[in-house]
């Protein structure tokens, strides 16, 4: 018999009383179980203030937390002043609701939506937030150190990512992340780069196949513009582990290793199913007429790597493929990163449309 997920509240629901009885009811209408204080719920619907936005400390990475804060208006600069909210109450995602007006979203990705209040409000809202509560995240790295020597230099591949990245920071296209360890505290930094794998220093990531089995990847929380060193910089993925739900890595003997981009469940789904697929690459920008996947998972989801692989597997070609990730930016395979720098010059947009 399949458990139902576990969910709980957090904090306290000042001014949202009625609006967390109303989610409390959908959750529950949908097969979710309230517990008081259970040991590792899927999702916590996390209350906070903003003079005190309380962490939920979860136990687990499977963990997914929602925090909840009640605002009298919507601030002018939505991102730089309610990204701190977000991170600093440890969360996924942040819903801020303005009394008559709606709920705003904010994702760690840095997507941004809206929902009116009105009819069918907390359905509404459940069905934003459900997605995220149910994902499975990918972060986890093993990594051995069985690289073959000849590889521990990095080869003429590994220096096309290099290559490849300094390109994409010429071209603007590595946007600076959000300055997380400017508004938390050192212990908190660490949870969060921990937890969803990110805190780094640009967005976006690169990776280009070696053989059958490997591709080579940057690493997570690296400048993308810099990639030089094998086991820290530029990664090779050998494989995916189910059981352990963790990517497998090869590194050089004696490298003290950073960790894959926490993408890599996503460009692995990818290289196994075409082999013509010769590398990928991610950024948080647009292209015009990009198909988008349909809802935005979390990054280093296995949710968001799937959806991503559906709309691979549906391109005319895959190894020719721009997807769109919802709220989020492009996904782009190709033959080599050549081949997909040559056709995305001058074609990205900068800015993700929202919605
Ligand atoms: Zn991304």
């Amino acid at each position: 018999m399949q458990t139902s997920p576990v969910f709980t509240l957090s904090g306290e629901a000042v001014g949202l009383e009625l609006l967390v009885h109303d989610l409390k009811t959908v959750f529950e209408s949908k097969g979710y179980d309230y517990q008081s204080e259970p040991e590792t719920p899927r999702m916590v619907l996390n209350l906070i203030t903003s003079a005190k936005p309380q962490p939920y400390r979860r136990r687990a990475q499977a963990t997914m937390v929602i925090s909840l804060l009640e605002l009298p208006k919507v601030p002018d600069n939505l991102i730089a002043e309610l990204y701190p909210y977000l991170v600093r109450a440890l969360s996924n995602m942040l819903v801020v609701y303005v009394s008559g007006v709606g709920a705003h979203f904010l994702t760690l990705e840095l997507g941004q939506y809206f929902e009116p209040e009105g009819p069918r409000f907390a359905e509404r809202l459940f069905e934003r937030i459900e997605p995220i509560a149910s994902s499975v995240l990918v972060v986890a790295n093993q990594f051995d150190p069985d690289l073959e020597p000849e590889l521990w230099k990095g080869d003429a591949l590994s220096q096309s990512i290099s290559a490849a990245g300094r390109k994409l920071a010429d071209w603007d296209l590595l946007p600076t992340a959000f300055p997380l360890e400017d508004i938390l505290p050192p212990e908190d930094f660490r949870h969060v780069k921990r937890l969803y794998g990110i805190g780094g220093l640009s967005y976006g990531n690169l990776s280009t196949r070696k053989d059958d089995t490997r591709f080579w990847m940057s690493a997570s929380g690296v400048n993308k513009a810099n990639l030089r060193e094998v086991g820290r910089d530029i990664l090779l993925v050998k494989d995916y582990d189910i059981a352990k739900n963790a990517m497998l890595l090869s590194v050089p003997p004696g490298v003290e290793p950073r960790r894959v981009s926490v993408d890599a469940i996503e460009h692995w789904m990818i290289y196994r199913e075409h082999p013509q697929v010769g590398a990928i690459i991610h950024v948080h920008a647009w292209m015009e007429g990009a198909p988008s996947t349909q809802f935005n998972y979390p990054c280093g989801t296995y949710e968001l790597a799937d959806a991503v692989a559906q709309k691979v597997r549906e391109a005319t070609d895959p190894s020719q493929a721009v997807v769109g990730l919802k709220n989020h930016g492009l996904t782009i395979t190709g033959r080599s990163l050549e081949d997909i720098l040559n056709r995305i010059e001058g074609r990205l947009l900068r800015q993700v449309p929202m919605s």
